[in-house]
């Protein structure tokens, strides 16, 4: 692997334009001293838009990503558009992928961005070869594909369209409300292949959602965009992880954030309790120490050492609580009614994701 130093003085920011094109809406770009070592590398840009974030622009060799055999994940080809995420979730289950980049989980996974800017070309090189089997394809499962880059670099709508036209079912979870965007699009994808939609919304508290997921859109918001999404015909499921023990996992949080899911005309909720890996174990450990001291001793009860997963009591505790929930809020797989004619083979068809799913977002 190359390591590149990289110096540019009044760039400007031509969005996934990677030939150089004219980009007549970008901005001025500031000068830059970075160091990147990302194969693929073009070059390093920093915006006033973005304050403290760096992307770096890559051409990327691949698209599809084989998921490894033996995972418990219900697809077995996933496309990333993005390294890193600006949604800067504390939990985020994704940041252990940054170390090979020799970037740091915490803040460089939260900030130096990497941006596959040939992304959709290459996919659709890869979706005509003979071999494709048009297997189901996920987006957001490492990283979120509608995270605030996506304005600028919009690379979604080509790898949407490049799935749709050939053939490929998708689905698509993210947290960003960016997603409105491309509903027309995703619309008419799913009159082609199976499509689903999932937000992830978890944290119903403005304060300790600003605090735990400092780069996202308010859970208000991401609600609006379900609801502009179900009103649009798309059913739109939603991910309710991670529940966060003592914080989060309380009747009332949960029963009012199921309320408001159910008003917002969500068709179901997956839920899952906190998964901490070891990359993201001292960061959230370090947030939980300034924001909820009094928490520390709880926590490490539930995650001591190296283990990731909450144990099989309080998982049983939690499900004991939610499910009843849940049923209640009519929001369990299959309750809602069929989306319309253009979409009935969208439903049902994404990610059958178990209760317990290790999290995703
Ligand atoms: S949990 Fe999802 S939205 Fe949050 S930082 Fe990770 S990838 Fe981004």
């Amino acid at each position: 692997m190359i390591r590149i130093y990289v110096r540019m003085v009044g760039m400007r920011w031509n969005g996934q334009r990677a030939a150089g094109t004219a980009d007549d809406g970008a901005l001025p770009g500031l000068a830059l001293a970075e160091v990147a070592a990302v194969p693929g590398h073009l070059r390093s840009v920093r915006t006033p838009e973005f304050q403290g974030a760096v992307f770096h622009e890559v051409l990327a060799k691949s698209a599809l990503n084989r998921v490894p055999g033996g995972s418990s994940m219900p697809f077995s080809w996933t496309v990333n558009p993005y390294r890193g995420c600006s949604h800067a979730c504390v939990y985020c289950f994704a940041r252990g992928s940054h170390r090979y980049l020799e970037l740091d989980t915490g803040r460089d996974f939260d900030s130096q961005i990497i941006v596959k800017v040939n992304v959709a070309e290459v996919l659709r090189r890869e979706l005509h070869r003979p071999s494709w089997a048009h297997e189901h394809v996920a987006l957001g499962t490492n990283t979120d594909p509608y995270q605030r880059a996506e304005g600028r670099y919009r690379l979604m709508p080509g790898i949407i369209r490049a799935l749709s036209e050939s053939g490929t079912p998708l689905s698509i979870l993210t947290k960003g409300t960016l997603l409105r965007r491309d509903l027309p699009l995703i619309s008419e994808a799913a009159d082609r292949v199976p499509v689903s939609l999932a937000m992830s919304i978890a944290v119903g508290d403005p304060a300790l959602q600003q605090s735990i997921e400092p780069g996202t859109p308010s859970t208000r918001a991401r609600l609006e965009t379900v609801a502009t999404a179900s009103a649009a015909g798309l059913a739109c499921d939603v991910f309710l992880m991670p529940v966060l023990p003592r914080l989060t996992d309380s009747t009332a949080h949960l029963a009012r954030l199921l309320s408001e899911i159910r008003e917002a005309g969500a068709r179901s909720v997956m839920y899952g309790p906190l998964h901490l890996r070891t990359h993201v174990k001292p960061w959230f450990f370090a947030w939980l120490e300034r924001e909820h001291p009094e928490l520390l001793p709880a926590y490490r009860s539930l995650y001591p050492g190296s283990s990731s997963r909450a144990p099989q009591a309080y998982r049983r505790e939690l499900a004991a609580r939610i499910r009843p929930l849940i049923r209640r809020y009519g929001l369990e797989r299959g309750e809602r009614p069929a989306p319309p004619p253009a979409l009935a083979r969208a439903a049902g068809s994404g990610p059958s994701f178990s209760p317990e799913t290790p999290t995703l977002f």
